[in-house]
């Protein structure tokens, strides 16, 4: 097992080069394991975000990037997969490192960030392709997708790689230039991916990042009148200021946010199943997943049963070292956050819940664990079934009728993801299609297929990250070329 080790301090990386802030400033970044400082993280502000998107700017208007061929582009997608590939363990290894993240799970999601950029390359070759209609014989009017220019990615500290590179590569492969701001608590890796992007030569200023604090860095890249588009993920709350921010430069914006995700189990489903995916949905990731199902709601003929095993499960999640390939919960990403959490841990037992949760070793009370928390008896009114915790707590609610549950499910703010457990498979379609979340799971846990639509309604989200609605609905424009193919009749004024 690989210890926690301190790293060097992390620079800017602009025009392909890795730069001082123009403050000098530094700031610490700490470790979840420990709370001591891991590195020093160069902060970025205005001056640095002004830079970064020149360069990008550059590169687009200037470089090859957004013109050169299709199959030319791919190349350079395709090595930033293989170069992820061969660095995988470092990746794994860093983002447990920054993010608590236990280590097994983080090898997932460096797998999973070399297949965004292998996907986007597929999808771009296969996909992007625009309309032709003949019209009248006389016109042939088709579409092609044009680049953006440069686009601005911000960031959270969630699951940084996988997330970042979920934007970026479909931002590079469709030919825009990047100014990444990643999430101050989480920077480690957006800078080895820095370097990857190095070694694989992309041209000087298509991909650059900033380093920084959301009011300062992220602020001005909103702002900035030479960014095209922002794409954002992160806090529901963050996202509306975002939104307000863009509209003087009139940016598109891409909206991934909150959640707070019902599960439902009825008393006719596979109980075994339902219980695996109810536990693996909160407590993986140290339950810090946007589309976690932090509602539970048991049919009541089933819920004391179901119950018992969810008490008798969360005693044995192992909570321990991120770095441990055995762990399943680590720490959470800082201290600020583990008090918000336990803060509404405390809120849940004012609020008449019964509290139940595992124990954390002693050899890890330095680090920001919380356990896995079962909040029994709750009530979808109360604070903490309305409220985003981020955290490992899953709050209980019982129903007794498809009807009642459906209500309760949509009673709330956030629409991102559901999950329905029945064997009915008429009321499996029909809960699906009334629960109002962008994304809904039918005896099934949170798989993925990229091809689909990821993202939120209500305060979730606005627009569609995945498959090609990313490319063909945010990194791209539509754009119409009519072509007289016969000599049709143009008003004569004035002849
Ligand atoms: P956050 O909103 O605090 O920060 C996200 C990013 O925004 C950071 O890089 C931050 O520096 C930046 N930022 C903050 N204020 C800004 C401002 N005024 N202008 C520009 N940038 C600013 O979110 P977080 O705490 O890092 O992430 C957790 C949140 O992200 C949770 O709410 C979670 O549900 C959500 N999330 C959503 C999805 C999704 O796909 N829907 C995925 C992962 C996480």
């Amino acid at each position: 097992m690989r210890k926690h080790e301190k790293q060097s301090d992390i620079k800017l990386y602009i025009n392909g080069q890795f730069i001082e802030p123009a403050s000098g400033v530094y700031f610490d970044n700490r470790s979840p394991f420990t709370n001591e400082v891991i590195n020093r993280v160069a902060e970025g502000r205005k001056a640095d975000i002004d830079k970064s998107v020149q360069a990008a700017k550059r590169a687009f208007k200037e470089g090859s990037w957004g013109t050169m061929k299709v199959s030319e582009r791919m190349k350079y997608i395709e090595r930033i997969a293989d170069l992820i590939d061969e660095e995988a363990e470092e990746l794994s290894y860093l983002e447990s490192l920054d993010t608590g993240l236990p280590i097994a799970q983080t090898r997932n999601m460096a797998a999973r960030a070399a297949e965004n950029f292998r996907f986007y390359s597929r999808m771009v070759q296969t996909r992007m392709h625009g309309e032709a209609y003949l019209q009248d014989s006389e016109f042939v009017n088709y579409t092609v997708y044009s680049p953006l220019g440069v686009v601005g990615l911000i960031t959270p500290w969630n699951a940084p790689f996988m997330l970042t590179t979920w934007k970026i590569a479909p931002a590079l492969a469709t030919g825009n230039t990047v100014v990444l701001k990643p999430a101050e608590l989480s920077p480690l890796t957006a800078n080895k991916l820095a370097e990857i992007i190095q070694k694989a030569e992309l041209p000087e200023g298509v991909f650059n990042i900033v380093h920084g604090y959301g009011e300062t860095a992220g602020a001005a890249l909103v702002a900035h009148p030479d960014v095209e588009a922002i794409s954002f993920t992160g806090e529901t709350v963050t996202g509306s200021i975002i939104i307000k921010n863009s509209a003087d430069t009139l940016k598109k914006t891409s909206m991934e946010l909150g959640g707070k995700s019902p599960l439902i189990v009825f008393d006719d489903a596979d109980l075994d199943r339902a219980l695996d995916a109810a536990v693996w949905g909160i407590f993986s990731f140290n339950g810090e997943r946007c589309t976690s199902n932090s509602r539970v709601f048991l049919h009541k003929n089933i819920k004391d049963q179901f119950v018992q095993a969810l008490k008798e499960r969360v005693q044995k999640i192992k909570i321990g070292d991120p770095m441990d390939a055995s762990t399943q919960l680590g720490p959470l990403i800082s201290l600020e956050h583990f008090e918000k959490v336990s803060g509404y841990i405390e809120l849940a037992k004012e609020e008449g819940c019964e509290v139940v949760q595992g124990t954390v070793p002693e050899q890890f009370k330095a680090g920001n664990y919380v356990p896995p928390t079962l909040l029994l008896n709750a009530t979808n009114d109360m604070r903490v079934c309305q409220e985003e915790i981020f955290g490992p707590v899953m709050a209980v609610i019982e129903f007794e009728s498809e009807e009642e549950v459906v209500k309760a499910a949509n009673d709330v703010k956030y629409g991102l993801a559901g999950f329905v457990w029945t064997n009915d498979i008429k009321r499996g379609h029909r809960v699906a299609q009334a629960v109002e979340a962008g994304m809904l799971w039918i005896n099934a846990q949170n798989v993925r297929d990229l091809r689909i639509p990821f993202g939120g309604m209500k305060a979730s989200g606005i627009g569609r990250e995945g498959g090609h609605y990313a490319i063909m609905e945010f990194y791209t424009e539509p754009k119409v070329i009519h072509v007289a193919i016969g000599d049709h009749l143009i008003p004569q004024f004035g002849k």
